[in-house]
């Protein structure tokens, strides 16, 4: 079934309104399995007459939004019914409606109000509670071309409802049975997009689905689209070849999932930053209930702060440099045995663009995890990027292995990585 959305009205065109209509039908139409095709905005009056016109033998489903009102430029639904050849008649259930409804607000009718009442035979009244101005849908007619065409009101408290408890069981019905869709989202860290889908694109789009990737930095979203047993199948598929990187299969981010996890097995966490400069805690503390599993975070950027703050030995960052695996060590068993949590992260890294050198380039990071009453982990790694971009990888990969800690996955460090500027793409 193909879709268009025409969305009228004057205030559209002008940037006073965000045409906020086109997000949220489409988001409704999804779990019917329909997508949105295309869709025209324009202005009140006479424009609306073309647009509708244009959809003849091209779409199944025409939804218009607004110009139902009472006002002169309201013209959608005389437009529209003399495109059909319909006329349009006096409707004493509709013009009682309305009667009733000025009645319990006691408000002055306008002699144009009545205009609302009119409606052709061959149209359904979608009923309008939360307004004056009814819906209507014109059935196809196969011998001219046309669409189904769905008439809804502009303003988004009367639109919204009726796209929900009228549109959408009268769309179901006209659908063939079997076209329900739905989508399941995998998030995954530490392999980038392209291993990611070499692993299982293939098949999956040989089951018949949609298959999207989203890459953001350091992470690749996996969006399947299709029928329920199908999607069950491919789960089964995605888990088996890429369970070892999904952090979740919803659309939480990070930091939740890390939070929501350490809260569901009552541990905590604390931090010590230093090339991060606590952009860990800050992103922790960013999610609803952290004081739960949060206790403390460090921002050491200083040598001699990580001395005196957490205990780091003055002679092995002489020896070894700030930047470097014992130090991150230490910085973290340090945050360990301050705060007494059960879990500390630290970093310690060259964000650039100066103090690099060749043997530690800038980018270079080490990434510790103190575990009490377990070895401590320390990951080396190199993101040469911007400083931000830089903050942001590396909290990501500090939050993905204490994760993988917590899950009990793989906590060797990734292999390859999503540069992320791969951006969100589909296939059918
Ligand atoms: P009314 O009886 O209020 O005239 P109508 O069905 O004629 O209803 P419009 O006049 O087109 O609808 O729009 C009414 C109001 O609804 C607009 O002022 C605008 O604020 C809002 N609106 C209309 N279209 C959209 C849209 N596409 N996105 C968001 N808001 C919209
Ligand atoms: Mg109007």
């Amino acid at each position: 079934m193909r879709v268009e959305i025409i969305n009228t009205g004057t205030e559209l065109m002008l940037g006073g309104t965000v045409n906020t209509h086109l997000a949220f039908i489409a988001r409704e139409l999804f779990p019917l399995g329909l997508r949105v095709q295309r869709q025209v905005t324009v202005p009140d009056g006479e424009a609306i007459r073309d647009a509708v016109r244009d959809t003849f033998g091209k779409a199944d489903i025409v939804l218009v939004t607004g110009g139902l009102g009472p006002t002169t430029d309201d013209l959608t639904r005389d437009i529209v019914a003399e495109l059909l050849g319909l006329k349009l008649e006096h409707d004493e259930e509709i013009w009682l409606a309305i009667q009733e409804r000025f009645r319990r607000r006691a408000l002055k009718m306008s002699e144009r109000v009545k205009l609302q009442a009119l409606r052709p035979r061959e149209a359904t009244v979608l009923w309008n509670p939360h307004g004056t101005a009814p819906g209507l849908h014109f059935p196809a007619i196969s011998e001219m071309g046309t669409p189904h065409i769905f008439l809804l009101p502009g303003p988004p408290r009367e639109l919204m409802p009726m796209v929900r408890e009228k549109l959408v069981p009268i769309l179901a019905k006209l659908l063939p049975p079997g076209a329900v869709h739905e989508w399941r989202n995998f998030r995954v860290l530490g392999i980038g997009e392209s291993l990611v889908e070499e692993k299982v694109g293939e098949e999956l789009i040989a089951m018949g689905l949609e298959v999207g990737y989203c890459a953001r930095p350091g992470e690749v979203d996996v969006r399947l689209i299709g029928t329920v047993p199908v999607l069950d199948r491919a789960e089964a598929l995605v888990r088996e070849r890429l369970g070892k990187w999904i952090f979740t299969s919803d659309e939480r981010e990070l930091p939740n999932v890390v939070v929501e996890k350490l809260t569901a097995l009552g541990k905590t966490i604390a931090t010590a930053e230093s090339c991060t400069g606590g952009f860990i805690a800050n992103q922790l503390t960013n999610v609803p209930g952290a004081s739960k599993v949060f206790l403390a975070g460090y921002v050491t950027y200083a040598n001699s702060a990580k001395t005196a703050a957490l205990g780091v030995d003055a002679a092995l960052i002489a020896a070894n440099g700030a930047v470097s695996e014992p130090v991150a060590r230490q910085m973290a068993e340090g945050a360990l045995e301050n705060t007494g949590a059960n879990f500390a992260l630290a970093t310690t890294g060259i964000a650039g663009p100066d103090g690099g050198t060749a043997e530690k380039p800038v980018g270079t990071v080490f990434v510790a995890l103190a575990v009490r009453g377990a070895v401590t982990l320390v990951q080396h790694h190199r993101f040469p990027t911007d400083r931000e971009t830089f903050k942001s990888l590396v909290s990501q990969t500090a939050l993905d292995l204490l994760l993988r800690q917590l899950d009990g996955r793989d906590t060797a460090p990734a292999e390859t990585f999503s540069p992320g500027d791969g951006g969100c793409g589909g296939q059918a």
